[in-house]
């Protein structure tokens, strides 16, 4: 084949075990050989529609097989695929679709007026809906024809253009060649003994890079079969363990959170889980306790849109010895923080995952990526046995009296008092002190904490400079699609409130 980019995959799969289950979705299963001929068909489509090399084909939509798809035959032309967050309102749609100028947008029935919208604008040349009335996604794989796309497609060529969460500011298109998503892919079948026979559940937005190359890809590369889920809900999932053979997932701490907080957890037959990854936000202490108590592999990973995304990874045989590290760099890809003084330091990766750049950006391009490591504005303690502890965002450290102050430290202080459920610490501006901390607690169901109560509890965890002075309540914390605390929004909350 002179295509050696992911295109090809369930072409190679066809040729070794084309009978093995792919996808399931909705009750319906699509083998590796049935993957490939739609794919196929679809490349054909995209074609006619002017999809060309290096073109973008984006996609709007709930986790479905049309995702994957769409991704392989995007893949086959060698066009770039660019999956969008479900969770965009129209005018940041608008941003990004100005951004990235897709030739296609693949849209779920739910967005088609947004993608007409998008059309009528220009921003979008052509669009195929998938599903409900408007649907010509099935009609164009059935007319197009299924002679064999093998385009030469190499490691360096772009494959993804995958936007991160906000968190910081607006999101950035990050672009991820084929190589760099196929080194995470290895890394994370040499580190997570990913096997042909694992289901992986899906339920965790596809368009986001933890669940797309953590979890499917890798699948995929192994000839496992991913149980694709439109959306996450707690008790579903587990009776989707329960009856549906699931081996492995992954989620971000607030799902996690929810599926052990569900009436079925304590019931709940989870002993054919093996591997439960969870990442992208800090993981909260008591939340691996919860999985550790099922004996359950509860393992933390850390990674970044930027490094396709796998960084570093909790061996699973470490899980319990380590239980709260964000555990060694992946196999290909090397870790380290910038100074080896005491205390945490700015996190760099360097590998072949690592993205050559953002798209469009090249100061910030030029930003990230210094003499080949990638700066990640995340901070970092390494132990005595080279493990890694994730302490927090550069960006959110605070200055109180001149000390500096990682509010992760203090919200995991706080989430372990029975009655904080959850809660976000965020600095604000102080008058005696330059920067203080003002927390967001949400209380567990049974029991209404008071901040004097909350600030004693921490009096015996903390020194003084990191106890917040100011303690609201909310029943829930403002979060992305992706489950990550918007804590820009959170400091002009709590910076009025605390001004008050
Ligand atoms: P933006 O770059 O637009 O501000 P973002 O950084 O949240 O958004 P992503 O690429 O989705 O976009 O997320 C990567 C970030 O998530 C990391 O840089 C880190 O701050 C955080 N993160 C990921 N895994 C972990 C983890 N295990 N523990 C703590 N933080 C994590
Ligand atoms: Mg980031």
């Amino acid at each position: 084949m002179r295509n050696h980019g992911i295109g090809s995959w369930p072409a190679r799969r066809r040729r070794a075990a084309g009978a093995r289950p792919a996808l399931r979705h909705a009750g319906r299963t699509l083998t590796y050989s049935e993957l490939e001929e739609r794919a196929t068909r679809l490349a054909h489509a995209f074609e006619a529609r002017g999809v060309a090399r290096g073109d973008r084909v984006a996609y709007l939509g709930a986790n479905r097989p049309e995702f994957l798809e769409a991704m392989f035959a995007a893949a086959l032309l060698g066009a770039v695929f660019t999956p969008l967050n479900t969770r965009l309102a129209r005018a940041e749609l608008e941003t990004v679709a100005a951004d990235s100028s897709p030739t296609l947008l693949v849209v779920d029935a739910a967005r088609h007026a947004d993608a007409a919208c998008l059309r009528g604008a220009g921003m979008v040349e052509g669009v195929l809906t998938v599903g409900g009335a408007e649907d010509d996604f099935e009609a164009a794989v059935a007319a197009a024809g299924r002679e064999p796309i093998d385009r030469p497609v190499e490691h360096g060529d772009p494959f993804l253009l995958l936007y991160t969460s906000g968190s910081t500011g607006r999101p950035k298109g990050v672009v991820l060649t084929h190589g760099n998503v196929i080194w995470n892919c290895v890394n994370t079948v040499v580190d997570t003994d990913l096997a042909s026979t694992d289901t992986a559940l899906v339920s965790a937005p596809m368009f986001h890079t933890a669940a797309l190359n953590m979890l499917c890809l890798p699948t995929l590369l192994k000839g496992g079969c991913l149980l694709v889920e439109e959306r996450f809900d707690p008790d579903r999932t587990l009776d989707l363990v329960e009856r549906e053979g699931v081996t492995v997932m992954f989620g971000v701490p607030t799902m996690y959170e929810r599926i052990a907080r569900s009436p079925r957890w304590r019931e709940a037959d989870l002993s054919g889980l093996r591997l439960l990854l969870c990442g992208g936000a800090p993981v909260p202490a008591p939340l691996i306790e919860r999985y550790m108590h099922r004996g359950l592999a509860f393992v933390q990973g850390y990674g970044m849109t930027e490094a396709a995304p796998g960084a570093l990874l909790l061996p699973v045989a470490d899980c319990r010895r380590k239980a709260g590290s964000a555990g060694v760099a992946a196999f290909f890809t090397d870790v380290r923080t910038a100074d080896d003084g005491p205390g945490p330091a700015e996190v760099l990766v360097e590998g072949p995952n690592v993205t050559p750049g953002y798209w469009n950006r090249p100061e910030e391009t030029a930003a990230a990526l210094r003499d080949g490591w990638l700066h990640t504005g995340d901070a970092a303690e390494v132990d005595e046995e080279g493990y890694f502890r994730i302490v927090d965002r550069l960006k959110d450290m605070y200055v109180s009296g001149g000390e500096n102050v990682y509010p992760a430290e203090v919200e995991a202080a706080l989430a372990a008092h029975p009655a904080v459920r959850e809660c976000a610490v965020v600095g604000v501006p102080d008058a005696t002190w330059g920067e203080s901390g003002a927390a967001l607690v949400v209380p567990a169901a049974d029991h209404r904490p008071t901040p004097d109560e909350l600030r004693a509890f921490l009096a015996q965890r903390l020194a003084r400079y990191k106890l917040p002075t100011t303690v609201v309540f909310a029943d829930e914390l403002p979060r992305s699609a992706v489950g990550k605390v918007d804590k820009p929004g959170l400091r002009s909350r709590l910076a009025a409130i605390a001004d008050e």
